[in-house]
């Protein structure tokens, strides 16, 4: 089963006449994980916001858990990405007021369907989440997500991304502030969350020391057919 599809993708930059990547054909498959590399600047955010249909893709199709996102149309969109997508940025885009248990709840308070898979009692769930990803200290999941480490804002980006088992996981470049050690840590939690909400990952870097926790590794300068 196929999570993601992208097919005759061509992204251009407004007033820019190349295109940043142009992709024939790029599949995620159902509870797969690939860690995606490439250099800096070489368009791994671009392919993730199209994918999350942050930017509109006029050439091609990009086909998100059996639905053509370009196809969705004002609010459907955003409502489409936090019902289906968890999504860790590389800047965590946490809510610096919001403490990292209502950060955490997030996706719940927009998305019915995130909300349901959550369970009974999503505080609970959010609360069980962020004890499996290393924040189990009542008093630190109450403290608003600006008064904490790098460290810890990363954990409760990845909470906030899992709860209510998306179907796919996008993670851009998270572990870049972090050391060898915590970094390893981190994906490896990250995977064995994925894997237990039966979520896929589709996890960018530059860094290729990752690439051998995942099902598979992409080149994104190989899949670019673009190559000016
Ligand atoms: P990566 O995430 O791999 O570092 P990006 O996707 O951020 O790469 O950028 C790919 C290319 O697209 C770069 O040349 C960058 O300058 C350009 N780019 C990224 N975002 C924008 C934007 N909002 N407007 C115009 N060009 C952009
Ligand atoms: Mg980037």
């Amino acid at each position: 089963m196929t999570i993601i599809a992208l097919r005759s993708l061509s992204i251009r930059w407004p007033g820019q006449a190349d295109p940043v990547l142009s992709i024939d054909t790029f599949d995620l498959g159902t509870k797969e994980n690939v860690f995606l590399r490439g250099p800096s600047g070489s368009g791994k955010s671009t392919l993730l916001s199209a994918i999350a249909g942050v930017i509109d893709v006029p050439e091609g199709s990009v086909r998100v858990a059996g639905t053509d996102v370009g196809k969705l149309v004002g609010g459907e969109r955003d409502r489409f990405r936090v019902d289906h997508l968890g999504i860790i940025f590389q800047d965590f885009n946490l809510l610096p007021w919001l403490s990292a248990l209502e950060n955490t709840l997030l996706p719940c308070r927009y998305s019915a369907r995130r909300r349901k898979s959550a369970g009974p009692d999503t505080k609970a769930t959010a609360t069980r989440l962020l004890a499996e990803l290393g924040l189990s200290d009542s008093k630190l999941i109450n403290r608003p997500a600006n008064a904490l480490s790098v460290g810890q804002q990363q954990r409760v980006a990845a909470a906030r991304a899992l709860i209510g088992s998306p179907d796919i996981v996008l993670a851009d470049e998270p572990t870049s502030a972090l050391d060898e050690e915590a970094k390893d840590a981190f994906i490896q939690l990250l995977l064995k969350e994925c894997t237990a909400s039966g979520a896929s990952l589709l996890f960018v870097s530059h860094d290729r020391s990752l690439e051998k926790y995942f099902d598979r590794s992409i080149d994104l300068l190989k899949l670019n057919s673009w190559n000016a």
